[in-house]
């Protein structure tokens, strides 16, 4: 009697649902894009993107190029020239096989192909609005495939509102062409974003000038050459130095037989490798191609083929440790201009019995040419500042060292306090005791608490400190337009930056609780929050700065503490208005009432 209500989708709707997961953003269109590409044999990609890739994309290749058959083909869900049948998925050697992302990126989009066989006089144009063909043309065309996308989502205005600011969608397709690159040294990139040409790497199957014409001469300088061989995997590339670390894995690159993957735990393995020489936190910047039997690995894992099974995950975590381990502790050559130059430094300021660079610090600064101001740089080095302002920041609570006796005294005497601090547990709590109970504290979250209200309260700027010698940094494109974009509310946060490159800014001033060492790390830090943001106000901005900067000032769990210097964070925090919690969110502190402490001992 009941007839079925389970349908089959057509077509359309399901290019649709598969759309939700291949097509997330942008940058997922881009990499689908730049893996046809690459699958097609091309020499030279060139990808341009207007308001972060949410009103256009192009990509332009100069490979194969389709037939008019197969142009109409390459649209059509599950049409593939990648693998034909199910045991292809075993030994998979291009990036595409799916044969899902072209038909997903027309149903979302306003979509056009230009395509032309070598062999062919004449070329194919199609157009699909919203997966319906509207257009089908032969015409004059270039060797090679263009694809446009226009008003990406224009028909799901739901998916419309999850895209970031186009700032932040740039900054991502900015990071996977970068990685692309990283992946095919041997094919040249140009990205174009609003009519500015932000990346062009030469195409000389060089890893090391591919990786310069991304990050700038002056990290070429702290690069280490990879080469190791294990049986079947094979693991070659460059990393940092561990003294260039960086404050985010966007300097990360794996690649799996040629592809872009994330995979934890290469990445683990790579952290474990650098932290067992250098206890410091922070990422290195990598770039590691491995090459593993085909059969060895799976990629169809996700559409968006990132996520990699390996068959034996822990050979590969043992090689992967091994090559960069290796890598780290073999001497390196003595014609290293980096290490020289910190050498000379190092005695200088050794000979003159000042601050000498603690070992494995890197003097990050740049002998600049454009400012002829700073000629005297040789004679003071930035390294010194920053180890003045160390001295300086070392003691948070900047108190003379007190005696056992001395210690319980104030213990005692504290009752004025509306908590009384009672000790320190594991480095890491406080007790406190309050009129209305027992208070535990977590040192680094009311530390950050109480930074981040102070400087939140100094209406104008945070109170800062002038560098003796200004420092020079390097950004990347997308950070350049950022610091200029924002240079109000960087100068509030205490940073005095001024553009003085293309990529250079020089930094005069920073925030009064943070080292002059540290920065560098923190700008990067706000830098990076802020290209994530969805449409950034300045008062967001602030926030963000804000609390990485406490986040990073702040006494950390481990740091031993003195019952003076206990209590002064005790009556700091109880001064603030949201004690409770940090910054983030976080508990502060947690209280146990007399209640509370009662039922716990089963007195009620
Ligand atoms: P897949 O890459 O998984 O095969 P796609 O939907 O991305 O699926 O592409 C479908 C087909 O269209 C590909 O298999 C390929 O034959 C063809 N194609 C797509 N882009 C290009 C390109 N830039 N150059 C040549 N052929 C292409
Ligand atoms: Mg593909």
């Amino acid at each position: 009697m009941n007839a079925s209500i389970i349908r089959v989708l057509d077509e359309n709707t399901a290019n649709k649902i598969a759309a939700g997961e291949v097509v997330e953003r942008p940058a997922s269109i881009v990499k689908e894009l730049i893996e046809n590409s690459l699958d097609a044999g091309s020499r030279t990609i060139e990808i341009e993107i207007e308001d972060g890739g949410t009103s256009f994309i192009r990509v332009t290749d100069d490979g194969s190029g389709m037939s008019s058959e197969d142009a109409k083909l390459s649209v059509v869900r599950h049409a593939t020239s990648k693998i034909r049948e199910v045991e292809d998925l075993e030994c998979i050697s291009s990036l595409g096989f799916r044969g899902e992302a072209l038909p997903s990126i027309a149903a979302v989009a306003k979509f056009t192909l230009t395509t032309r066989l070598k062999q062919e006089t004449l070329g194919t144009f199609l157009e699909i609005q919203g997966g319906t063909l509207t257009d089908m043309r032969e015409g004059g065309s270039n060797i090679g495939t263009t694809i446009t996308v226009s008003d990406l989502f224009f028909n799901t205005p739901a998916r419309r509102k999850f895209l970031k600011t186009p700032g932040a969608e740039s900054s991502q397709i900015h990071n996977i062409v970068s990685k692309l690159a990283l992946s095919h040294p041997e094919v040249s990139f140009k990205l174009i974003n609003n009519q500015k040409l932000v990346m062009h790497t030469p195409g000389t199957n060089k890893l090391v000038d591919v990786l310069t014409s991304l990050y700038g001469v002056q990290v070429a300088d702290d690069l280490i050459n990879v080469n190791y061989a294990d049986n079947d995997i094979t693991i070659s590339g460059i990393i940092g130095k561990p003294t260039l670390l960086k404050s985010s894995r966007q300097w990360q690159t794996y690649i799996v037989n040629l592809r872009v993957i994330n995979n934890r735990f290469i990445a683990k393995a790579v952290d474990n490798a650098y932290h067992s020489l250098l206890p410091k936190t922070g990422y290195p910047l990598t770039v590691l191609h491995i090459t593993v039997p085909l059969d060895s690995v799976d990629i169809n894992v996700h559409p968006q083929k990132v996520d990699i099974k390996f068959r034996d995950e822990q050979k590969v975590f043992r090689s992967v440790y091994k090559a960069v381990t290796a890598t780290l502790t073999a001497p390196l050559p003595p014609t290293q201009l980096a290490a020289t130059v910190q050498l000379r430094f190092t005695e200088r300021y050794q000979n003159a019995n000042s601050f000498a660079p603690a070992a494995g610090k890197v003097c990050h600064w740049k002998q600049t040419s454009l400012d002829s101001d700073y000629s005297q740089q040789e004679e003071v080095s930035p390294i010194m500042v920053a180890r003045e302002s160390l001295q300086r920041q070392d003691n948070i609570f900047p108190l003379p060292p007190i005696s056992p006796l001395e210690s319980v005294r104030a213990t005692v005497e504290g009752t004025q306090f509306a908590l009384r601090a009672l000790g320190q547990i594991e480095d890491c709590y406080i007790l406190a005791q309050g009129k209305d109970g027992l208070y535990i504290i977590d040192q680094h979250a009311a530390h950050e608490r109480i930074l981040y209200d102070r400087m939140s309260k100094a209406a104008n700027r945070i109170p800062i400190q002038q560098l003796l010698v200004p420092v020079f940094f390097e950004f990347d494109p997308r950070e350049m337009d950022v610091i200029q974009e924002h240079s109000a509310v960087f100068y509030q946060l205490g940073f005095s930056l001024d553009i003085v490159g293309p990529n250079t800014v020089r930094l005069t001033e920073v925030p009064a609780d943070i080292s002059a060492s540290d920065s560098e790390d923190l700008l990067r830090q706000i830098l990076l929050e802020v290209q994530t943001m969805h449409k950034p106000t300045a008062q967001d901005l602030r926030h963000a700065g804000l609390q990485i900067a406490s986040c990073r000032a702040a006494i950390k769990a481990g740091d031993t503490l003195t019952m003076r210097q206990i209590q002064a964070l005790v009556d700091e925090l109880c001064s603030t208005d949201l004690s409770y919690t940090c910054p983030h969110g976080r508990p502060a502190m947690i209280r146990f009432s007399p209640k509370d402490l009662a039922k716990m001992f089963k007195r009620t």
